[in-house]
């Protein structure tokens, strides 16, 4: 088991500042498909995920980290996100234990990340978590999305549910399979262009669900600019 994991091993999205840093043993999973799939809306909670907070020392630093189990995790991963907080998921059949020795496995590289993230968390756009700026904005927010909403939703002939705005830490936006679809306050701050760009993409999920190739031709029907802007949004 542990040599197939290490065999999978892939450090990826090193640039990544706002939305934390993350590795995966999945090979080929995307930013995106690690950000946006709306894990809390598809299922209920208590009956696809098992979370624990957990502490170690850790080369003589003490630290703190989730662990979490879910029914469709296929590999470990482990996300150190803007905060400086250090995740790990499992597959459902996976010991607690086995996100603690892949820690210790991987010490270095934790230590490292988790101390760059907390000193660059502060300054990012993701980082602030205000809860004031978010009740003042969230109904701007929505008038705003909902109008580029309904002018994209025309554009592509899709119906969708409702729309939620929310004050979140990694995530711009997300769909959930039941047709809701979610946006983070924070994309009124960005210009138009990539609000539209978050719109439009979580829109499109409503036709398809993953990032495959028939997605992104969906996306570039009405972004045709939308790698540039995927890219700008990394490093913001
Ligand atoms: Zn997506």
């Amino acid at each position: 088991m542990k040599k197939y994991i290490l065999k999978h091993f892939n450090v990826y999205l090193s640039n990544l500042t706002n939305f934390g840093e993350s590795f995966s043993l999945k090979e080929g999973i995307s930013l995106q498909d690690w950000l946006d799939i709306d894990e809390e809306n598809n299922k209920p909670v208590d009956e696809t995920k098992m979370t624990i907070q957990k502490k170690m020392t850790l080369r003589s630093e003490k630290i703190e980290y989730t662990v979490r189990k879910h029914r469709t995790a296929k590999r470990l991963k482990l996300v150190i996100s803007c905060d400086g907080n250090c995740t790990v998921t499992l597959p459902w059949r996976m010991g607690f234990v086995s996100a603690d020795d892949f820690i210790r496995k991987n010490a270095e590289w934790v230590l490292e990340k988790m101390k760059t993230m907390k000193k660059i968390g502060r300054n990012s756009l993701f980082a602030r978590h205000d809860q004031a700026e978010y009740l003042k904005l969230k109904e701007t927010a929505r008038e705003m999305v909902k109008s580029r909403l309904e002018k994209y939703a025309e554009f592509y002939g899709f119906q969708y549910n409702g729309v939620a705005i929310r004050n979140q830490k990694t995530r711009w936006g997300s769909c959930s399979s039941k047709g809701n679809l979610n946006f983070n306050y924070k994309i009124l701050l960005l210009p138009q262009r990539h609000a539209d760009y978050i719109i439009v993409h979580e829109l499109c999920h409503l036709k398809e669900f993953n990032h495959g190739k028939r997605f992104w031709n969906l996306v570039g029907q009405t972004i045709p600019e939308y790698e540039r802007i995927v890219k700008q949004l990394k490093v913001l």
